[in-house]
């Protein structure tokens, strides 16, 4: 029997009219054969799947990899070209976005003239865009991990903390409660550093009445979280918690638009063109959301640019931001995942304006 996850890749050899396929992304080889270590490649066709490692990976793929063949070889390109030519295949696909401009050279320059390497870009887009209960159990695990951390650093949150500081203690409480990694550089942006969309953390000081940004997330089981919220300490300018309330109200208006069929773009669009109405737009500078599992950014992106359409069980970002050079910012963002009826939100922290008493 084959899996789902194939089939998908089945239906893009047919599509491009290719007979093979060569994955080496890492995620693309863990969501496709399970290999989880560093460097492999697979090949798979509609009759065949041969996976191709190191010495160094031996052990761990024939632990790990759900595929008819595993090779070992010395030399990645010498290896997966012979295995090409013993499959007989002409014309195969490659991972643009994955190989270096050397090794297609070097595929090129070892195979047969007959054979052709065809570079992938957008038929791989949609790979692994829609998740399975596996993967959402897995974002959820990873989601609901991260909150519980945040909750327990919180207190630590006050004037006169280190934004580096709080970012180090809240990165310590993910990997103790067994995250594999933080998923990103955590953002601690307080004050004048919040109008920095990716303001990672600082040696600056958190004071009172600074809004603080802070944007977290983490590994577990191979895939990713990512959650901002925005808190308030004591009292902030009520031009800050303006734009607080728009953020919120855009965040709303995209989360309630979004379902299976609806454009993207015009996902992007209900959120921003709040913002723009309420004199913000110029503000606002990034897409609304991006794609995610197991690469932290990965499709659908969620911006005017796009061009694919919500389908049930995508995971994606919601993450309306703005921010005022030299005044401060504010980013709230969600994870979700559309169902048949619009979509259920894979973080659980509270994201209505909340003021932490500066003690
Ligand atoms: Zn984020
Ligand atoms: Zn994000």
């Amino acid at each position: 029997m084959t899996s789902p996850r194939l089939q998908k890749v089945y239906r893009l050899l047919e599509n491009a009219g290719l007979d093979g396929f060569l994955f080496m992304n890492r995620a693309n080889l863990r969501y496709l054969c399970g290999f989880t270590g560093s460097s492999g490649a697979l090949l798979v066709t509609p009759r065949e799947t041969v996976f191709l490692t190191d010495f160094r990976y031996m052990i761990q793929a024939h632990k790990e990899v759900r595929a008819q063949k595993i090779v070992r070889y010395r030399m990645a390109t010498e290896g997966i070209v012979e295995q090409v030519e013993a499959l007989g295949l002409q014309r195969i696909g490659f991972e643009s976005e994955t190989l270096t401009y050397d090794q297609v050279l070097h595929l090129r320059s070892k195979s047969s003239d007959a054979c052709q390497w065809i570079a992938e870009t957008s038929g791989l887009h949609t790979l692994r865009s829609v998740k399975d209960a596996e993967e959402l159990a897995a974002i959820a695990g990873a989601a609901s991990l991260a909150a519980a951390a945040f909750e327990e650093v919180l207190p630590l949150l006050r004037p006169g903390c280190r934004e580096r500081e709080f970012a180090f203690e809240l990165e310590l409480a993910m990997r103790r409660r067994g995250a594999e990694e933080k998923a990103f550089d955590i953002i601690v942006a307080s004050g004048c550093r919040g109008a920095l969309p990716h303001g990672t953390a600082s040696d600056k000081l958190i004071a009172r009445g600074d809004l603080v940004t802070i944007d977290f997330g983490c590994r577990l089981n191979g895939y990713h979280s990512d959650e901002t919220v925005t808190l308030a300490i004591g009292t902030v300018d009520p031009q800050l918690r303006r734009i607080y309330e728009t953020v919120l109200e855009a965040r709303h208006r995209a989360l309630d638009g979004i379902r299976p069929g609806v454009a993207l773009r015009d996902i992007d669009a209900l959120a921003r063109d709040y913002i723009v109405a309420q004199g913000y737009g110029d503000y606002f500078g990034h897409g609304l959301g991006h794609g995610l599992g197991l690469e932290v950014h990965e499709k659908p992106t969620i911006s005017s640019l796009s061009d694919a359409v919500a389908e049930e069980n995508m995971v994606f970002t919601v993450e309306p931001g703005i921010y005022l050079p030299e005044r401060g910012g504010v980013r709230i963002e969600d994870l979700v995942c559309v169902t048949a009826e619009g979509c259920r939100r894979l973080t659980r922290l509270p994201k209505d304006f909340q003021i932490l008493s500066a003690a």
